[in-house]
Parts: C-alpha cells; structure tokens; sequence
C-alpha cells in the first residue's frame, strides 16, 4: 500500500497564499486554500461601481528580483498582466503633467488587479468565504493528521502542514489555542490603515495621463494615492480612487462615515475637476501594511510544519529593502512553500 498523501492546508488566497499553493501543486502535493472573502485576491481587489471597474487595494506593482520578473513575465506572455506606466507625474497643483520614464515598469491587471489572483488560482482547490476560525495542534503521537482547521461554521479539515497568510494580527488569533511560542515580535507587529474612496464621474477626470499622483506630487499630505481606473487602462467610464494617508486614515478612522466621505471629497476635488460625481463608496483597510517586517521571508514552527507567510515578511537578503508590497508577497510565499519542499515535511 502506498503511503497516505500528505495535504497542506494555505489559510489566504492573496499573493503569498496562492504563490505558496501553485508552487506545492506543481510539484504533486495535496492543497486546499481557504479563504473568508468572496474571491481571492485579499489586498488586490477590485470593484464595480456604476460602469467604472475601480481597483481599491494595491494599484500596481514594481520588479526587483530576478523570480518576481519571471513570474511577471509569464503574466505578460498569459495576457493577465501588463504594463501601466514608466513614471507617474512630476508636478502636483493645476498642471498634473505627464508621467516622466523613471526606469520602473508598474504593472497591473489587465481589466483590474484581481484579473492575478483569478489567473493564479486556476486548477487550485481553492474554497472561498471559508473563514478559519482557530487553528488546532494534536498532541504528538497521535494519530492522523497534524493540524484541525477549525472554519467558522464548525466543521474541520485535517493538515499535515499549514501555512498561514492571513496578515499577522488575525494569524494570532487563529493561533490562539495551538500552543505555539511564536515570537513575541511577531504578534506585537503593528499595522497602517487606509482609507480610500471610489468615485465614479460623468465626465474626464482633472488627471492626464497615465493618470496616477502619488508622494510628494500630491497636493496634500493628506493624501497617499490618486489614480483615474480609465487612464489606467481597467474601466470604460471614468472614476477615480483615492487613497488617503495612513496619518489621515488613523486620524478618521472612528468618525461618522458621511463626514468621511464627505472630507475625502473635499480633498478630491482638484483630481474631480469639472466633471460630477454620480456615486462614491467608502473603503476601510483596517490591516492595509505592517509597520514592521519580520526579517526573514517567512517563520516556520519547530515541528517545521506550520509556516507563517504573507507581507509582513522580509527578504532574508541583506541590502534587499524589505517593502511589504506585492512582490515581498510573493518572494514570501514562494520561501514558505519551497522551504516545505526541501524540509522533507512533504511525503
Ligand atoms: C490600500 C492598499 C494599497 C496598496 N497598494 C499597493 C501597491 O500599489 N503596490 C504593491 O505592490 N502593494 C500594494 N499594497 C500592498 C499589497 O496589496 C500587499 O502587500 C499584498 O497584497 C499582501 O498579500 P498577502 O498575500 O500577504 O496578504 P493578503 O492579500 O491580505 O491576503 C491574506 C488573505 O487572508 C485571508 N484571511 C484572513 N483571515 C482569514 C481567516 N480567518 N480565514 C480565511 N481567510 C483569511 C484574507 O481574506 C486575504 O485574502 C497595498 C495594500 C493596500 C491595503
């Protein structure tokens, strides 16, 4: 008889879940990825409003190392991403120029950031609205699996391994019972909010393209982020997405929603220019970016069978600037689920 299949359970379908997931598939390995929302993607998302598809989470995404720019590349090739932009614009105030080349592509999703995370999860056992609401350890020496992923509505499913994205606040929860000494640095991991608003217009935006203000181009500190979703190339009518500072966005958080909007509008409005505002949405990013990364690109359990992944997690690579975007996404959950591999911990 041939030995029982090992299964790893993936708790997050954003960039490092399914990263992590496509890797341990490709090489033979039983996966199931659970997520709470409705579609993957986590941070990279995408909404409908009116006739605008408007990105609220990441916008776009950079290239720094050589396995992020294969994947990228294999994107291209796919049609699932391409290049937005060499360089946003230089001047803030009335003239909002062109973008200036600076030598960095910013890709996108073609048609909207959460084209990536459909595409990835393609040939997955992925199960959506699966929240996890604690994660279990049997005691050494018994038999079965593991790990017990307990969901929210009571059922269970067992785990050889696990590897966890879910950004670190709520992974501490889950973690809760398991018994785990997870470093104390790691469960004090801090995080930035955001807020943004998604506006749809009935006529151009005061943007040019390639239609993106962001740092020091911005009018206001106050805010992060203004980007027009038809200038960028993912929606047919004109919108625009901001995203507020993480000082405004901490400094709003509890107040009333309308006055939220309302305040976001007034800031807005040298992007709106003459056009009308027909419909806006309120978006809240509790969890949107840790304040610190944890050095290594992932942390791994004594046992070596439970991985903590995602953004919140470094290169490993001194002088590699450890960002939490995307790519570190990426490198993070390619790391977790190549260490798995080469472990030994997959039969
Ligand atoms: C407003 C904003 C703007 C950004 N802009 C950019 C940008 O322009 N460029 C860039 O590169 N990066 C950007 N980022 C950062 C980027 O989006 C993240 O670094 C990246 O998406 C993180 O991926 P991840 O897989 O680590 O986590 P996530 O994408 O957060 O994925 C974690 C997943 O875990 C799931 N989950 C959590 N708890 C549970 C549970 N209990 N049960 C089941 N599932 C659970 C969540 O639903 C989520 O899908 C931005 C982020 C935000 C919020």
């Amino acid at each position: 008889m041939s030995p029982a299949r090992s299964r790893t359970v993936i708790i997050g379908a954003g960039m490092a879940g399914l990263t992590s997931a496509q890797i341990l598939v490709a090489a033979g390995h039983e996966v199931i990825v659970l997520d709470k929302g409705r579609s993957p993607g986590g941070r990279m998302a995408t909404r409908r409003l009116r006739g605008s598809r408007i990105d609220h989470g990441a916008q776009f995404f950079t290239v720094r190392s050589e396995a992020f720019a294969a994947q990228v590349d294999a994107w291209v090739a796919q049609g699932v991403v391409e290049v937005w932009t060499n360089g946003f614009s230089p001047a803030s105030g009335p003239e909002l120029t062109p973008g200036t080349p600076d030598g960095y592509p910013r890709y996108i999703g073609v048609g909207g950031m959460t084209t990536i995370p459909k595409a990835m999860a393609l040939g997955l056992d992925l199960r959506c609205e699966q929240m996890v609401f604690n994660i279990r350890q049997h005691p050494p020496g018994s038999t079965g699996e593991r790990w017990e992923i307990v969901i929210d509505d009571g059922t269970t499913i067992g785990a050889d391994q696990v590897i966890v994205t879910s950004p670190l606040p709520q992974t501490a929860s889950l973690l809760m019972e398991a018994g785990i000494p997870v470093p104390e640095a790691l469960w004090r991991t801090d995080y930035h909010r955001t807020i943004g608003l998604l506006i749809a217009l009935d006529g151009p935006s005061a943007l040019h393209a390639p239609g993106a203000v962001t740092g020091p181009d911005l009018y206001s500190t106050d805010l992060n982020f203004v980007a027009d979703q038809r200038l960028k190339g993912i929606s047919t009518d004109p919108s625009l997405l901001v995203h507020a500072s993480h000082e405004w966005s901490l400094r709003w958080w509890d107040e009333d929603p309308d006055a939220t909007v309302d305040a976001l509008i007034e800031l807005s409005l040298p992007y709106v220019g003459s056009s009308q505002i027909s419909e806006t949405q309120l978006k809240k990013w509790r969890l949107a970016a840790p304040k610190q990364l944890w050095p290594e690109p992932f942390w791994v359990d004594e046992t070596a069978s439970l991985v903590l992944a995602g953004d919140a997690f470094g290169s490993g690579e001194p002088g590699r600037p450890a960002v939490p975007n995307l790519e570190g996404a990426f490198l993070s959950g390619r790391a977790a689920a190549e260490h798995l591999l080469a472990g030994g911990a997959l039969s």
